[in-house]
C-alpha cells in the first residue's frame, strides 16, 4: 500500500525532529520511505505566540494496516517526546496519516483522507511536490484543492 504521512514540528530543532521521524518510519518493519518533500515553514494556525512550524510530507510503501500505521506513528511521536499540552499547542513532532492508498476510513480513531488536509497549505503543497497528478479519494485532484485554498503564509525552504 502506498500512503502519505504529514510531519510537523515547531520545537527542539524542528528540522532534526522531522529528519529523525523520517528515519524512524523507514526503520519500521514492513515499511519503506519512498519519497520526501522539501520542508515548508508557516506561522501557527491559531496566530498564537509560538515558533513557526516546519512541515513535510513523505510517501511510504507498507504492508501495515491503516490502524497499525497509526499506532506506529504514535510510537514515533512518543519516542521523540512530543509535548501535548493542548490541541493547538507547540509540539516536538506530529505525524498524521494523510492518505492510505485509495481507502476511505471514518472510525473513532482514524479519519482518512485526513479531515483537515483540504484546508492546509502545508499539507497540499508538499504533497503536490512529490505527487503532482495525485487524485485524492473523495476530494478530487490535488491541483484543484490547491486552487481552492484561501490566503496562506507558507515558505518553501
Ligand atoms: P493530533 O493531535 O493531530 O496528533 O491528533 C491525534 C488524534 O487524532 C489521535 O487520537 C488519532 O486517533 C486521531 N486521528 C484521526 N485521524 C487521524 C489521521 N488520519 N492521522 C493521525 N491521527 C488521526
Amino acid at each position: 500500500m502506498i500512503a502519505y504521512i504529514g510531519l510537523g514540528s515547531n520545537l527542539n530543532n524542528p528540522k532534526k525532529q522531522i529528519k529523525n521521524a523520517v528515519l524512524a518510519l523507514d526503520a519500521g518493519e514492513d515499511l519503506q520511505v519512498t519519497g520526501l518533500s522539501s520542508l515548508y515553514q508557516s506561522p501557527p494556525l491559531d496566530g498564537s505566540n509560538q515558533p513557526d512550524y516546519l512541515n513535510a510530507i513523505c510517501r511510504i510503501n507498507t504492508h501495515l494496516t491503516a490502524l497499525e500505521l497509526l499506532y506506529f506513528c504514535q510510537r514515533i511521536e512518543e519516542n521523540q517526546h512530543r509535548i501535548r499540552e493542548k490541541k493547538w499547542g507547540a509540539r516536538t513532532i506530529d505525524l498524521d496519516i494523510i492518505l492510505y492508498g485509495a481507502q476511505v476510513v471514518a472510525s473513532k480513531q482514524l479519519v482518512i483522507p485526513h479531515p483537515e488536509m483540504m484546508n492546509r497549505a502545508f499539507v497540499l503543497l508538499p504533497l503536490a511536490e512529490i505527487e503532482a497528478d495525485l487524485k485524492v479519494p473523495v476530494l478530487g485532484k490535488i491541483s484543484d484543492l490547491i486552487d481552492k485554498l484561501n490566503d496562506f503564509k507558507l515558505q518553501k525552504l
